[in-house]
């Protein structure tokens, strides 16, 4: 990368997942032993934990630091964040790190200067022409490898301007794009492969994260958009609780569950996150699984009627609100217009 095409260590610090950011750390010749046990590097691994607990309760910020010390100090904990959670080898856990640290890193992109966006585009493999009006071409390659991932319609090639093998896209779909490329970065090789010395050396903060799990597996939110979990059937609600024990459920079930969450609205993102505890989680076959529910086929699938539950075995906790409905969509409906009515009444 020429001169010119550098990032600044004060940048690569609130992005500190790029291949630039792991070449600068990789030139500071500090050995991630003599991190994870002098106490003079406390603060580089203080700064992971903040990052993870971040990650747990939606709170992980990046901010742009001028001192280079401290830019450096939040460059070295990105890859200690990610042994922290290669120990823990909790997918749950990754996937939501993943989630948020995308989400902070768009939230950024949204501030930088169009030179500054290309440049970081560049490092995440997608190559942009900027033009007037802040219109963007990207090669229709580059643009299919990432958007593949994103359920809505918009994103289907075949809904995007195609002008001599580019795709027009505004900035706000590009940082999209990135959003989309960062999160697969961060997953990219997780979990690691850390010695158990390592791990030994790491035991103090891993535990930390597990009391911190413990005492927030109830109240961890989940990015639901107008969802509204008190609204959920029993049957939908049992398969939920399945699945966060970390207990496989039939494909049935899976089937009847990712259905039902897409029809009502959930985010395919939520919907990985929630089917990370699985003890077979695969996050690209799950992703693929639920865009396929989704439509991405071209099929949007319903979620099956109460007689198909039945007759499936999941038609599980029936109560007397169940009696009234055939459907647990209609459930659903129902609830939530009995509860916006009680409190209006
Ligand atoms: S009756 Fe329908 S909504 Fe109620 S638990 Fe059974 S399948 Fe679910």
């Amino acid at each position: 990368m020429g001169a010119r095409d550098s990032i600044s260590v004060t940048t690569l610090a609130i992005y500190p997942f790029l291949p630039a950011a792991a070449s600068y750390i990789k030139n500071l010749n500090i050995g991630v032993t003599e991190v994870t046990t002098s106490p003079v590097f406390e603060n580089i691994i203080q700064k992971s934990m903040a990052d993870i607990t971040g990650a747990i309760h939606g709170t992980l910020s990046r901010t742009q630091k001028e001192d280079i010390t401290e830019s450096e100090m939040q460059l070295l904990s990105y890859p200690i964040t990610r042994m922290i959670l290669s120990c823990m080898d909790n997918p749950h856990l990754t996937q939501r790190y993943a989630i948020a640290e995308s989400k902070e890193a768009s939230k950024n992109l949204k501030q930088e200067k169009t030179e500054q966006l290309k440049k970081v585009a560049k490092e995440l493999n997608l190559h942009s022409i900027i033009e007037k009006k802040q219109f963007l071409y990207i090669h229709f390659a580059e643009y299919v490898q990432t958007a593949h991932s994103i359920k809505e319609r918009k994103w289907k090639l075949t809904n995007r301007r195609l002008d001599k093998g580019s795709v027009t896209i505004n900035n706000k779909d590009f940082i999209r794009l990135l959003e989309e490329q960062i999160k697969k970065r961060v997953l990219h090789g997780m979990p690691l492969d850390v010695s158990d010395e390592i791990c030994t050396s790491l035991e103090s903060c891993t535990e930390q994260i597990k009391t911190i799990l413990s005492q927030t597996q109830q109240d961890i939110v989940y990015d639901l958009g107008k969802v509204n979990q008190e609204y959920f059937p029993p049957c939908i609600a049992y398969a939920i609780k399945t699945v966060q024990a970390g207990i496989n459920i039939s494909h049935s079930t899976r089937f009847a569950l990712t259905s039902f969450l897409v029809t009502i609205g959930m985010s395919v993102d939520a919907i990985i996150e929630l089917f990370a505890s699985s003890p077979d989680f695969d996050a690209e076959k799950t992703r693929y699984q639920i865009e396929h529910i989704a439509g991405s086929g071209g099929t949007t699938y319903t979620p099956p009627s109460c007689t198909t539950m039945a007759t499936f075995g999941n038609c599980i906790g029936k109560n007397r609100l169940c009696d009234k409905i055939s459907h647990p969509l209609n459930y659903y409906r129902r609830k939530g217009w009995l509860e916006t009515h009680k409190h209006r009444s």
